[in-house]
């Protein structure tokens, strides 16, 4: 053989491997499950990560065994991604928020045999434990505790845990298209489905999401992901972290607004990831400590729909530049990123903002296309809408457990997702297939009409739902919380919509209520809505 390259696996050991090397001063920081902040560097974390790893070895953990952890975001748990993970073994992160029945379900599913937790799942260890038929250890993420001992049997500690492994443990040769991490949707319909991600397909991600278009993290960032490492490995943060060689900024469990605005000041974070209702916490945050986050400079938004207010708030206010994102467990999850071309360069401020609003464009790795139900491609003409589907290195082929394919015969992922794509790709998500009001045959966006209701001032969240109808099958109608102190009513309400929908759209009801129904990952439960007020025109 002549002219050829050097092949070497992609595998996330070499990520881990690059970070302690190249970036082993760079600081971690992480706040713990007590609230104090530690400090560690990327080479202390490769160096425990691969000790891990031999500890796990010793401990007879199987290769390639699923290992699961019920944490926050914080330093062990960035340790523990690699070191189950890149060691051969996959890292089953799970969503504490889930019912119990939920995690019974996935952990027997996932058949993991040692379960890592943070001190705040405790009791879930204990409540759990004996429905548990695959997991031979728990293991407390911390040191020694003899009263967290006295509650599950046979606890053991992860820092002891640690010592027992081998300083001078190497990361073993795998199969780049061996898994390394498993995440369960959240399974609002039926059970949770598994998703593995395989080394090869994380550190595409990392490349493909990585792009200066995309995330763009470089090793000058002070990141912090308050997207949990639960929620699609935080969007993949920890892994581009470790390419990069960025600081990372862990903010455990404290994730309420005035707790986010100090940490981002102290630590001087340049930028963060997260939900909007974690940015709507932080923006009431911000106004309550008066703290000016100065250092940051862009914020990602993603898991549901950007309220456009927030992007101008941030910016107007504070200088923050929103990026909005869109993608799912299954797309690993950077489907899209938002960012203009050069030739938005000449559009006015608003037209700018109006295109940012959307959830912009697939990165390199990725393929969109939108099909009507019979499956036929319609136009990318920023108008027509259709069922969202998409391709590429880091998408779902099938789920974890199930032989059968998740894709369409022509080898598509569908997404479940409504959205228009315009030439250059700009992708505009309408609703969830499931969510979308159909009355009288004609679509509404519940997106669109809750955009309206959160940017009047009296407003503080609010939940369009299609409740059903004797005349027109479906209508909109609104749950609304209001703005702390405000008293809205339901005419000024609907009023706002005046001029800003065609008035078939406005929504027929506004209910006012305390609190929406939130699922494990922060999103409006919207089948709940439904159930409590779905039949509320009918019953009139
Ligand atoms: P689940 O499907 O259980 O909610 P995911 O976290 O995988 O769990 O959620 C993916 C879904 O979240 C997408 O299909 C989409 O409907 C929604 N979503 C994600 N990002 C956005 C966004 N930027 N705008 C609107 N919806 C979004």
């Amino acid at each position: 053989m002549s002219g050829t390259m050097m092949w070497n696996a992609l595998t996330t050991g070499s990520l881990i491997a690059h970070a302690e090397k190249y970036h082993a001063g760079t600081e971690i920081v992480s706040v713990e499950t007590d609230g104090t902040r530690a400090r560690t560097t990327w080479g202390q974390v490769g160096a425990n990560a691969r000790r891990l790893k031999s500890a796990m070895d010793k401990l007879g953990i199987s290769e390639g065994a699923r290992c699961a952890t019920i944490a926050w975001n914080n330093t062990r748990h960035l340790e523990l991604y690699f070191g189950i993970g890149s060691g051969g073994r996959v890292t089953h992160t799970i969503n504490p928020r889930l019912t119990p029945e939920q995690m019974i379900y996935i952990i027997n599913h996932a058949a993991d045999e040692i379960l890592f937790l943070d001190r705040t799942f405790l009791p879930v260890a204990a409540k759990l434990g004996a429905h548990l038929k695959t997991v031979k250890h728990f293991v407390l993420m911390g040191p020694r505790d003899e009263e967290a001992a006295a509650q599950v049997e046979d606890l053991l500690f992860y820092d002891e845990l640690l010592e027992t492994g081998d300083a001078d443990t190497q990361w073993p040769d795998v199969d780049e298209n061996a898994p390394a991490a498993l995440c369960y949707t959240s399974g609002t319909t039926g059970n949770p489905k598994g998703v593995q991600y395989t080394h090869r397909s994380l550190v595409l991600h990392s490349i493909g999401g990585n792009q200066p278009d995309g995330l763009n993290i470089s090793a000058r960032d002070a990141v912090m992901p308050v997207v949990p490492m639960f929620h699609v490995n935080a969007w993949g943060v920890p892994y581009i972290a470790a390419a990069t060689g960025s600081k990372l900024v862990m903010p455990g469990p404290n994730l309420d607004g005035e707790s986010l605005a100090r940490l981002i000041d102290a630590e001087q974070v340049t930028l963060s990831l997260g939900v909007p209702t974690i940015w709507m916490g932080l923006l009431a945050g911000l106004e309550k400590t008066g703290i000016k986050p100065t250092s940051m400079k862009r914020t990602v938004v993603g898991g549901s729909a950007l309220p456009p207010s927030m992007i101008r708030e941030f910016r107007d206010k504070y200088g923050v530049e929103l990026i909005h994102a869109w993608g799912m467990t299954e797309t690993s999850p950077l489907g899209t990123l938002n960012q203009l071309l050069e030739k938005h360069r000449e559009l006015d401020a608003d037209a700018q903002a109006r295109l940012r609003e959307g959830q912009g464009r697939p990165p390199w790795g990725v393929d969109l296309r939108i099909v009507d139900e019979a499956g036929q491609e319609l136009p990318r003409d920023g108008e027509t809408q259709g069922e969202l589907q998409i391709r590429g290195h880091w998408i779902v082929d099938s789920y974890f457990g199930q032989d059968a394919s998740a894709l369409t015969e022509d080898g598509w992922f569908d997404t479940g997702d409504v959205a228009t794509l315009d030439a250059d790709g700009y992708m505009v998500i309408r609703d969830r297939s499931k969510d979308i009001i159909k009355s009288g045959g004609e679509w509404i966006s519940t997106v669109e009409l809750e955009n309206i209701a959160i940017a009047h001032p009296k407003i503080a969240n609010a939940a369009a739902i299609a409740a059903r109808h004797p005349k027109w099958d479906e209508r909109p109608v609104v749950i609304a919380v209001p703005a702390p102190g405000a008293t809205p009513t339901e005419d000024e309400i609907r009023a706002s919509y005046d001029g800003k929908v065609a008035s078939w759209q406005v929504p027929d009801r506004v209910i006012f209520v305390e609190d929406l129904p939130l699922g494990a990952t922060g999103k409006v439960l919207k089948n709940k809505l439904r159930e409590a007020y779905g039949e509320i025109l009918i019953d009139a």
